[in-house]
């Protein structure tokens, strides 16, 4: 049966089915929510939605989420230009922020490598990082992924792209808890693991 043969009530069901972690009971319990128990909510979701797909999107140099060509932070002119952290997710910016201990810039990859689904690097926006340092006075990258068997796989790919770079790149150190998510780890444990950040090659002559 093709889509547009569906109901709207199917429909809406097999839309929420996108979300991760949804099955078909999950979506028909949000469906149930949505049409039945707070039609109010539900009109507040599909306004939120409508406006920001057709306002956010990426920030043209570090891929996080913003509605301007630039995000606040590759805009403003006080950060150091030389130093770029790269981090899996948006929230991960927010959470590094809050810790104050990076005053460079960031580069957000949008997702992880896992290493149980054959190392699929589409889920990660290497060709930006690529595009992102080929334009760029950066020096020093650090490489702040999470420290759970998908970060650790990040941190391998984006570390063996950066080898023969003239880069010094470090890692964040391993003082947060390990299966750690950057977002859920306290501010002062983040800031203490930036300023330990291990040394993964030197910077080369170009
Ligand atoms: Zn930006």
């Amino acid at each position: 049966m093709s889509n547009k043969n569906l109901d709207a009530y199917s429909q809406l069901i097999q839309a929420l089915r996108i979300l991760p972690n949804v099955g078909a009971k999950t979506a028909q319990r949000m469906a149930h929510v949505l049409l039945q128990q707070n039609r109010e909510g539900a009109e507040k979701l599909a306004q939120a939605l409508d406006n920001a797909l057709k306002q956010v999107h990426n920030c043209a140099l570090c891929n996080t989420f913003c509605e301007d060509e630039l995000c606040y932070l590759c805009a403003d002119k006080q950060r150091d230009k030389t130093r770029l952290m790269i981090v899996h997710m948006p929230a991960d910016v927010v959470a590094m922020e809050l810790a104050r201990c990076h005053d460079g810039l960031y580069f957000v990859l949008m997702g992880y490598v896992n290493p149980t689904q054959n190392m699929d690097l589409s889920q990660i926006a290497l060709d930006k990082l690529v595009a992102r340092l080929s334009a760029s006075t950066v020096s020093e990258i650090i490489i702040a992924t999470s420290f759970t068997a998908e970060g650790d796989a990040t941190a391998y790919i984006v570390s063996e792209l950066l080898k023969e770079q003239p880069y010094k790149v470090s890692r964040l150190a391993r003082g947060m808890p390990l299966g750690s998510e950057l977002e859920y780890v306290d501010a002062g444990t983040l800031a203490q693991a930036v300023y330990e950040r291990q040394l993964l090659q030197e910077n080369k002559e170009m």
